[in-house]
């Protein structure tokens, strides 16, 4: 096994069921786990979040969010943690199949690779890489957020008790977030919602296993992580995620390993999408689980002060493709102008801690 993290004891919990279930519609229970609670300025704009990607995704389904303050490392303003599901591509592939729905997804359809065993370029435990074909437990097996699982179809048991995601922000940077849009986001101040709704992503399934290979790889000791210590310690595992899926360094190049220059792409790498990072102590010093720093989109890897964001065509775009349905189709993909951005201020990050569940 390799690293699983503890979820952190919980102090004081109040159950805040902000949404009425609906039939038709992404649904958010809320459970503010703060110590001292969150205030009313903050739990109505983290609603605020949540109802944005209630109002672009439709799937009917409900995701359990644990949300609240505490402290966090230098430069990270929030943190995501998932609980993933395990099962084999071949699932994973028959479930996206059953829920396309929209242009996007035929088109990702159509370029999947056919399995049971998937085939990659991908990082060994030495940091060497190497085209990964041998049907190792790493090439069948794939781990979703419980959130993702539930969009695909997969029935989930999770509950306010056991959540789908704990999402948590800087105490340090309570008093720098800004919790309304109203009158603009001062130029000294962080956006709450945009903080909110990016972590919100990665909880939906916006996330790479890449960032584990980068943590696991040498030179650190795979001990570290819970694994042998040899070159080929990530082939007896899971370890990629669906939105490694349509992880792409060219054409027909499926690519997974660390640094490099890949590429969201939903048919089969010929079409860049956006980029992608490529890990904090590998690759571009951005965690893989985000597209590229120099792009506005809501899930590249920081925010800076004075800005806010919602999702990109290029967000939804990703959501569409690892199994999503949105509300609102996006335009093809060689439509799509590139923007390209500035500065970064303030790192964030989805520290990820893996709690493994298994699917029903
Ligand atoms: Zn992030």
């Amino acid at each position: 096994m390799k690293q699983i993290y503890q979820r952190p004891m919980l102090a004081a919990s109040l159950a805040l069921a902000f949404l009425a279930p609906s039939a038709h519609a992404l649904t958010f229970v809320l459970h503010d786990v703060s110590a001292g609670g969150m205030s009313a300025q903050q739990l109505a704009a983290f609603q605020t979040a949540a109802n944005y990607w209630s109002g672009k995704l439709s799937d009917p389904v409900t995701i359990y969010l644990d949300i609240g303050f505490n402290n966090l490392g230098q430069n990270i303003l929030g943190s995501t943690s998932s609980t993933f599901a395990i099962t084999d591509y071949n699932n994973i592939h028959n479930a996206l199949l059953a829920d396309a729905s929209s242009a996007l997804d035929n088109t990702a359809m159509a370029h999947m690779q056919s399995g049971p065993a998937l085939k990659f370029w991908a990082t060994q435990g030495d940091g060497s890489s190497r085209f990964d074909n041998d049907g190792s437990a790493n090439n069948i097996y794939l781990g979703m957020t419980t959130a993702n699982a539930k969009a695909m179809g997969f029935g989930i048991g999770t509950s306010i008790a056991s959540p789908d995601a704990s999402i948590v922000f800087a105490n340090a940077y309570a008093g720098d977030f800004v919790y309304t849009r109203a009158g603009g986001i001062p130029s000294d101040k962080v956006d709450f919602i945009t903080v909110a709704q990016h972590e919100i992503g990665h909880a939906l399934g916006f996330t790479s296993g890449v960032d584990d290979i980068d943590y696991c790889m040498a030179p650190r000791n795979g001990a570290a992580c819970g694994i042998s210590n040899t070159a080929d310690r990530f082939e007896g595992d899971w370890w990629y995620e669906p939105l490694d899926l349509f992880r792409y360094s060219a054409a027909g190049v499926a690519d997974v390993r660390v640094g490099g220059t890949p590429y969201f792409s939903v048919d089969g790498g010929v079409t860049s999408i956006a980029p992608f990072s490529t890990g904090t102590e590998h690759g571009n010093g951005w965690q893989a689980s985000h597209f590229g720093p120099n792009q506005v989109n809501l899930m590249r890897p920081f925010v800076g002060d004075g800005e806010w964001y919602d999702a990109s065509n290029k967000d939804l775009a990703a959501m569409d493709a690892i199994g999503w349905d949105l509300t609102s189709p996006v335009p093809e993909p060689g439509t799509w102008a590139m923007l390209l951005a500035g500065l970064g201020l303030l790192g964030w990050t989805s520290r990820r801690r893996r709690h493994t569940s298994h699917p029903a």
